[in-house]
């Protein structure tokens, strides 16, 4: 059992909280979704947030879920975790901000060129 998340539909281990679960092909798309699955990862911290479970919790949440009882999510703690999620997210998203501005100068100029031709001085 090398996963440290455990699938929030069947409770079966995967590899980490985005992966898609070998077992019924679950793949958490969703911010929320993502949050679920990362409640039910082993313990790690995203920024200066504490989220996840111990070892020893997961397991038995994981055989809970694979006996058909879901795992009740606390909407704060959701909501914490979507939060620390979307600024991980935006910390780590320096290239395509990046991409925008290259985009963005040469449009200035040439709208700056139209407006200095449409302009008479
Ligand atoms: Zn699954």
């Amino acid at each position: 059992m090398a996963g440290k998340s455990v699938c929030v539909r069947c409770g079966t281990f995967k590899k980490n909280a985005t992966a898609t679960c070998p077992s019924c092909h679950y793949t958490p798309e969703s911010e929320y979704e993502v949050a679920r699955s990362l409640i039910l990862s082993k313990h790690s911290t995203l920024g200066e947030t504490a989220i996840g479970r111990d070892m020893d919790e997961l397991k038995t949440i994981a055989t809970e879920i694979a006996d058909g009882q879901p795992y009740y999510f606390g909407a704060e703690e959701q909501q914490q975790v979507v939060e620390a999620y979307r600024a991980h997210l935006a910390t780590n998203s320096k290239q395509p901000s990046l991409g925008f501005l290259r985009w963005l100068i040469p449009l200035l100029l040439i709208l700056s060129l139209i407006v200095a031709l449409a302009w008479p001085a």
